[in-house]
């Protein structure tokens, strides 16, 4: 079952003291058990022995996890793994951390066995070199044999090696998409060896591979000698009746039969549907268990709304709707998105004996995926890589789609795996980006939303938890987290010295969203109050009185000599940072990337440090 989700559990292997000691915090961050050599000292509670040989060890724990990550030679990691190796699609991942924690490997597993995917997290945990040696990540392209796992695909018969071989030699491959989600080609599109076309047109001579995404059977073998692999979004909407009692088998030979007359493919059933008076019908419920599909039943009036082709008066008279198969097919592929729907095969009536089943098939255009969605709030703080979380990197490297504003999509692309959606919208977008965030989401894809700083401050978290709260759907509940990060104030101190030492406020001088009068408010309260002050958003291009305001309310309350940190750009390439006083502060270049920080009334310079006392009260209440 595929999962975006970081492998778990993982397991890690250290022969040596300074091996466990690397592996050690990794276990942390990834919720991982350490095994360690009998001879050595275990380092917590967490740690457990293994027993030797470790080759006996492996064997035991080896299907057990779904990562094994080791910090041993690889050769010797080559040959405990060797006699363990079975297929691509089962093997955990296997990854080799040299002992200096200079480079991590993904040895085995890189694709289906989310290898590179763990490789590349651990690297930037560990400041290391990914060394990752797939074709696809050489080609910036994600693994084919897991491109629509994000969106809910199934993938089909084909040549699969023959397939990768080809993108892998970089031979022409077209590819031949008739349905789901166009959200994956942007790195395709960028490699000019991939074609695309939809089906009705004609197959590119040049082609040595094809690629089918449809919900329509293809007979793969059209040109025997060329490879052909296929992969089925779920996109098809089964609306069922059936007289009581119909039996699974029953059921199953009718979806195949109508399936079979259309040319469909059941693979890309999304789920199925009917009348609430069906909820208990077994055949229904057995095939839904066997082909892990959703059954959803709806109410006699909510059917009847639904405008059908073929509506039965008879039925109407009966149950109190004129439709129960053609409009449960129409009603379930729209319930989820509002999107195209077209009646794919309208009401067929299958009999045996007895018995009857009546098939209405819809298509809708946006693929069902079948998860949860999670929407993730993530703050990446000031700028530099290692001023991340591990948590909100483990977010990032699990995330299908990162959305932010292209300047911090740059800071961390380095995160990036090849295969993610990345949706960078311009900054005055920020509207879009939180609707667009939370409809992916909604939709079932990992979504995490990027801002500088912390995600809940002066940033996207408000907007998009705003949005969502507009678009509330009992189906859709997904799963919220917010991954907190260093503030640009906390930065921006953190470069100075311990200016916030005390009791401290931000103010944003950005009026777009506040009124100017109520900023106003808040500067003179602050200066009155003696709160060290943090200033974001000081002056834009367009917006460059209010810094002067601001600096004026000040002086009316504090000593012109009060020090003042000009920090642009903390933590980033460009860094520049101005130690002033209240007075002279203006004479210095001030823009929308400073954060200005004024000390209240104890706060002093020394060399090129910025304290405020911490025994502010403490020591007037001595005197
Ligand atoms: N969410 C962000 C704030 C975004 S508002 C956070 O928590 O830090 C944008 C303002 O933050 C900028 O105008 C600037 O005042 C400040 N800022 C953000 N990153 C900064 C950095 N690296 N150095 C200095 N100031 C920064």
């Amino acid at each position: 079952m595929y999962s975006s989700n970081i492998l778990y559990p993982v397991a890690m292997i250290g022969t040596t003291n300074q091996a466990c000691s690397l592996l050690h915090p990794l276990c942390q961050d990834l919720r991982g058990i350490l095994y360690m050599p009998e001879k050595l000292p275990l380092i917590d509670e967490k740690t457990l022995y293994y027993h030797s040989p470790l080759k006996n060890h492996l064997a035991d724990i080896f299907l057990k996890n779904r990562a094994l990550v080791f910090c041993l030679a690889a050769g010797a990691v080559v040959r405990l793994i060797a006699p363990l190796l079975k297929s691509k699609t089962h093997d955990p991942a296997i990854i080799v951390i040299d002992p200096e924690g200079k480079f991590v490997i993904s040895l085995c597993g890189g694709h289906q066995g989310g290898a590179d995917k763990l490789t590349k997290l651990i690297a930037s945990y560990l400041n290391a070199e990914p060394v990752i040696t797939g074709v696809s990540n050489t080609l910036n392209l994600p693994g084919i044999d897991i491109l629509g796992f994000p969106f809910g695909w199934r993938r089909g018969a084909g040549k699969w090696k023959d397939v990768s071989y080809a993108i892998a030699c970089q031979k022409t491959v077209q590819i031949i998409q008739e349905g789901g989600s166009f959200l994956w080609r942007k790195n395709f599109l960028n490699n000019y060896n991939f074609k695309f076309s939809l089906p009705d047109i004609k197959r590119d001579q040049k082609s040595t591979s094809y690629i089918i995404i449809s919900h329509r059977k293809y007979p793969l073998d059209t040109k025997a000698d060329i490879p052909t692999i296929q992969w089925y979004p779920r996109v098809l909407w089964i609306g069922i009746g059936s007289t009581r009692g119909a039996s699974y088998k029953l059921i199953s030979d009718a979806i195949s039969t109508v399936f079979d007359q259309h040319g469909l493919a059941p693979e890309a059933i999304a789920g199925i549907a009917s009348v609430d008076l069906k909820k208990d019908e077994i055949g229904i419920i057995k095939y839904c268990q066997i082909k892990q599909l959703p059954f959803f039943t709806y109410s006699v009036n909510t059917l009847d709304k639904v405008s059908v082709p073929n509506p039965s008066a008879i039925v109407k008279q009966e149950l109190g709707t004129a439709s129960v198969a053609e409009a449960a097919a129409i009603y379930s592929s729209n319930y989820f998105f509002n999107n195209d729907t077209v009646l794919l095969v309208s009401k067929q009536i299958v009999k045996f004996e007895d018995q009857a089943v009546t098939i209405a098939i819809a298509q809708s255009s946006t693929e069902y995926i079948g998860r949860k969605g999670k929407l993730y709030l993530v703050g990446i703080g000031p700028g530099s890589l290692d001023q991340i979380t591990p948590a909100a990197k483990k977010a990032i490297a699990e995330a299908d789609a990162i959305v932010g504003y292209s300047l911090y999509l740059d800071l961390i692309k380095s995160l990036f795996h090849p295969g993610q959606i990345i949706e960078d919208l311009p900054i005055t977008e920020e509207e879009k980006r939180a609707e667009r965030s939370v409809e992916l989401a909604q939709w079932g894809l990992n979504v995490v939303v990027i801002s500088s700083g912390d995600c809940g401050i002066y940033a996207m978290g408000g907007l998009v938890l705003e949005k969502l709260k507009n678009t509330y759907k009992k189906d859709n509940i997904i799963d919220i987290k917010i991954f907190p990060g260093i503030t640009a104030l906390q930065a921006a101190a953190a470069r100075v010295g311990t200016p916030l030492m005390h009791d401290f406020c931000a103010i944003s001088l950005s009026d777009l969203l506040t009124p100017w009068s109520v900023i106003k408010k808040r500067l003179k309260a602050a200066a009155q109050g003696d709160f060290v002050t943090a200033i974001y958003n000081p002056k834009s291009k367009t917006r460059t009185h209010q810094i002067i305001v601001a600096r004026a309310i000040f002086l009316k309350y504090r000593d012109p000599n009060t020090p003042v940190a000009l920090v642009r750009c903390a933590y980033r390439k460009n860094e520049t940072i101005v130690l002033t006083t209240l007075n002279e502060m203006l004479g210095y270049y001030i823009d929308m990337l400073t954060t200005v920080l004024i000390g209240n009334h104890s706060t002093f310079f020394y060399k090129d440090l910025v304290i405020t006392p911490r025994g502010y009260h403490h020591k007037k209440m001595q005197k």
